[in-house]
């Protein structure tokens, strides 16, 4: 797979059928990896903690986001981590999700079709973080669906990192959410015009943060250009 730099992370070029495609190769590699599906907030959160960056550097970087686009002048093609998500549940490829709230987990699990090793929703503490990760050990699912946004998601995939040698964990956000039906994304019109995030921030007052590490990294590619 090729890639494309954004700042100076190594962004692959591929669409999702291709990457779909390439899972089970990157499963034949005897040892764990990690997949991250990049936006500006993941970027901005590895400016102010280098174990996310050190993260970054040592995963597969999916574009999920029009930033991340326009950042490598549109040679990339965006993946948005619901619909990977998505594509993994109804593959035969064996999952192990962790996130959301308990209601959301249970819906999503009455609803798919992936062969599930186990699960757990996303309110744990440190000590129920190892029993899940030597339940995931014991178990050695392919894919780790790890929905906790950010930074919560990235700081379990290094904890993963340090322990598993096998599969692939992926940082989904809140794709739980939307799958199991529990929140709407966009209408399609809005994602074609790649206008999502504008359409979340309007409908979620909350995620008007993510615009502020947005116009931060718009800043932060200007000035590295
Ligand atoms: N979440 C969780 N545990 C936490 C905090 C958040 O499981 O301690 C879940 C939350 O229920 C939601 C997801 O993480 O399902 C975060 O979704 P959000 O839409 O904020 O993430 P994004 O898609 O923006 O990365």
């Amino acid at each position: 797979m090729t890639t494309i730099p954004v700042l100076n992370y190594a962004v692959t070029h591929t669409t999702l059928p291709d990457l779909l495609l390439t899972l089970p190769t990157i499963l034949a590699e005897p040892k764990f990896h990690t997949l991250i599906t990049l936006n500006p907030q993941i970027i901005m959160a590895a400016e102010k903690d280098p174990s996310i960056s050190n993260l970054l550097h040592a995963s597969i970087l999916i574009p999920d986001s029009v930033g991340i686009l326009w950042a490598a002048k549109k040679k990339l093609t965006q993946i948005p981590g619901v619909e990977l998500t998505d594509a993994i549940l109804k593959s035969s490829l064996t999952c192990y999700l962790i996130g959301s709230q308990p209601t959301v987990l249970k819906k999503l699990l009455s609803q798919i079709q992936a062969p599930i090793f186990g699960s757990h929703h996303g309110y744990f503490n440190d000590e129920e973080l190892t029993k899940i990760i030597q339940d995931i050990q014991t178990k050695k699912p392919d894919i780790i669906l790890v929905a906790l946004g950010v930074p919560k998601q990235e700081h379990v995939l290094i904890q993963l990192t340090k322990t598993l040698t096998y599969g692939i964990g992926i940082g989904v956000g809140g794709s739980f959410d939307v799958i199991s039906g529990t929140k709407k994304r966009a209408p399609t019109w809005v994602i074609s015009l790649h206008l999502e995030w504008l359409y979340r921030g309007l409908s979620e007052p909350k995620r008007l943060k993510t615009w502020g590490y947005l116009i931060q990294f718009i800043f932060k590619v200007l000035s590295a250009a």
